[in-house]
């Protein structure tokens, strides 16, 4: 696969739609000029990857739109150097994005088949995140506190152990919701391991599943 001059002008073209729709952030809109969203979905939809759409991503999973990845990772206000545990690496995109941030990067994956293909890709683009086959819901014990959390699948409720696994000063980003539609939650926790809650609008997101990893 090729990253020509073709893909990074539909790249900018994409970072002045994620700023016309609020995206300020100066170090997200540079990570989205820099990483090849081609390369993280199928060849048939090449064309398209630079406009603000999901696609299928095999398993039944989708890649989330650019804006989502931008917003969520605004939210996150990433310093270099943060230890950010992702849950629902997918197709590996956002993962990226947090990899060019600076931060350092654990994410989860309970599809098999997602995890085998986003563990392949990311060392190819020179990305290398620690991956895990697993069940977000239960964070990851061995490598906590985390700086920062993000959840990229809609969640039924805040799973207790991503707070618990949260740093004081820290902060978890989760779309919380059953249905079709979640609304989006940030958590910081207060250097005295105090709670807050605030509510970012309503976003769409393929739901969280609960039962382990098969
Ligand atoms: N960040 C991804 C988003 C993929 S969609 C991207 O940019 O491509 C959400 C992902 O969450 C899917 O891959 C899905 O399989 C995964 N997921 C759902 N429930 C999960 C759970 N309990 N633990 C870990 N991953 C989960």
């Amino acid at each position: 696969m090729e990253d020509s001059y073709k893909h990074k002008g539909m790249r900018k073209q994409l970072v002045e739609t994620l700023q016309n729709k609020g995206i300020q952030n100066k170090e997200v809109l540079e990570a989205f000029m820099v990483v090849p969203r081609h390369f993280f979905l199928d060849k048939a939809f090449t064309e398209q990857a630079y406009t603000n759409m999901a696609f299928q991503i095999g398993a039944d999973q989708t890649i989330s739109h650019p804006y989502t990845v931008a917003f969520q990772s605004t939210m996150l206000e990433i310093s270099k150097g943060d230890k950010v545990l992702e849950i629902g690496t997918g197709s590996g995109f956002q993962t990226a994005i947090l990899c060019e941030l600076g931060a350092k990067v654990f994410s989860i994956e309970r599809q098999k088949e997602l995890f085998l293909k986003t563990r392949h890709l990311l060392p190819k683009l020179g990305y290398s995140p620690k991956l895990k086959y697993g069940d977000g819901y239960e964070g990851w014990e061995s490598f906590a506190p985390f700086d920062k959390i993000i959840v990229t699948c809609g969640a039924p409720y805040i799973p207790q152990k991503l707070v618990e696994q949260l740093k004081p000063n820290g902060k978890l980003i989760i779309p919380v919701g059953e249905g079709s539609q979640q609304e989006m939650i940030l958590i910081t926790k207060s250097s005295e391991g105090e709670i807050k809650q605030t509510r970012e609008g309503v976003f769409s997101f393929v739901p969280m599943l609960k039962n382990t990893a098969k």
